[in-house]
């Protein structure tokens, strides 16, 4: 009986309990971020403002860590509205770079920066590399030496680009900026 009910989909009669069970689970449950009961949980999964965590997977959520995931979807808001502000110019910069690719294998190799930015550049390159990975950035023509980690990959067809963040950015890297930086 039960399972010609489930097979057609229709909702078991209310007595049940089965068919509130979408709204009781909203109302009491375990935390997926904290693991702690709670007698609310909300359901996240469509709140416009926590697209940002999305990629946490949290699904329902207490109060307070739905407080705290709100902060932290600003944060992430507020550094990709910093990182999109910050000027960036279109180069051709030969650079040694050297790091790990995602198979974990040594490389050191020359690559191409296609656009730098104050605190970051865009590498073109044939590596399989993670976000996350730290590489070292060599420029002999600027004697610059830096260290970077990737953030973003992107890949269309063969090719492949990283967004890279400075760890540091020094004076080697500044002067390197001013060399190419977009006259007002
Ligand atoms: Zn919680």
């Amino acid at each position: 009986m039960f399972s010609y009910d489930f097979k057609n989909g229709q909702p078991l009669p209310a007595s049940r309990g089965l068919a509130n069970s979408k709204e009781l689970s909203c109302m009491s449950g375990f935390c997926d971020r904290c693991d702690e009961k709670t007698s609310r949980m909300i359901n996240i999964t469509s709140v416009a403002e926590l697209a940002a965590v999305a990629h946490l997977g949290y699904r329902n959520v207490c109060d307070a860590c739905y407080e705290d995931l709100l902060t932290e979807a600003s944060e992430v808001e507020e550094g990709e509205e910093d990182r999109r502000s910050e000027p960036r110019v279109k180069v051709t910069i030969k650079a040694r770079v050297e790091g790990n690719t995602s198979h974990l294998e040594a490389f050191s190799e020359d690559m191409t920066i296609e656009e730098i930015s104050p605190s970051g550049l865009r590498l073109h390159t044939p590596r399989d590399l993670d976000p996350g990975a730290v590489l070292k950035v060599l420029v002999p023509s600027h004697s610059v030496e830096a260290t970077a980690i990737v953030e973003v990959v992107w890949k269309d067809g063969g090719q492949r680009a990283v967004g890279l963040k400075l760890i540091e950015p020094g004076d080697g890297w500044s002067a390197l900026w001013e060399a190419y930086e977009p006259e007002e």
